[in-house]
């Protein structure tokens, strides 16, 4: 890319991640290095979409943070020095991998959650953002971006919700929502 831009999806509606990969999916196919980094996913098994990566021969590397599991999902609750530790960790990874590799696409996915509840500093992620390659495009989701990070961002994208099945009683399917 010549110039590379930031991208926001927020909001409490259903489509950030799946946006997200729809973006990485696009990319590859033209061609372009991709990069995906998926945080505060730990204490679950792999998305499908992760999966589906492992299986189609893209140039697009993922890493999910396992051991990153937000204090609510954790029994006994606690934690949450660890976690701003493995956040703090993980924000340097990526700044290896994208500083070291030739990049044009990087997905930070649920980024923003991390941001919202104070768990990373949004001075990091923005310190992240001045020092990226002009050539390299860069996507955060997650709820709750902070107003800070929309202010730099050059696209923003707020999915609301006005209607989720999760509401109708319907969990959470295999191969939809996860
Ligand atoms: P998706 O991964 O389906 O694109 P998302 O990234 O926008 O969703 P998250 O905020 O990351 O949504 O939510 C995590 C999980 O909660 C996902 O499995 C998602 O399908 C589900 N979800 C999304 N929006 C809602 C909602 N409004 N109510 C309940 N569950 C939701
Ligand atoms: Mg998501």
């Amino acid at each position: 890319l010549k110039r590379g831009l930031i991208q926001i999806y927020t909001g409490d509606g259903k489509g950030k991640t799946t946006a997200a990969f729809g973006i990485a999916l696009r990319a590859a196919g033209r061609g372009l290095r991709v990069q995906i980094y998926q945080f505060l996913k730990g204490g679950s098994p792999p998305s499908g979409e992760v999966l589906a990566l492992d299986n189609c021969g893209l140039p697009i590397r993922w890493r999910r943070f396992d051991d990153q599991i937000p204090p609510m999902f954790r029994k006994g609750g606690g934690g949450e020095e660890e976690l701003r530790r493995s956040l703090r960790k993980a924000l340097e990874e990526v700044r290896e991998g994208v500083l070291g590799g030739q990049t044009d696409l990087v997905i930070l996915d649920e980024i923003n959650v991390a941001l919202a509840q104070g768990w990373l500093p949004v001075e990091s992620v923005l310190e992240f953002l001045q020092e990226c390659p002009e050539g390299v495009e860069v996507v955060l989701t997650g709820r709750g971006a902070p107003e800070c990070l929309l202010e730099r961002a050059h696209l923003v994208t707020e999915m609301r919700c006005i209607k989720h099945p999760f509401d109708q009683g319907v969990p959470a399917r295999r191969g939809i929502e996860f």
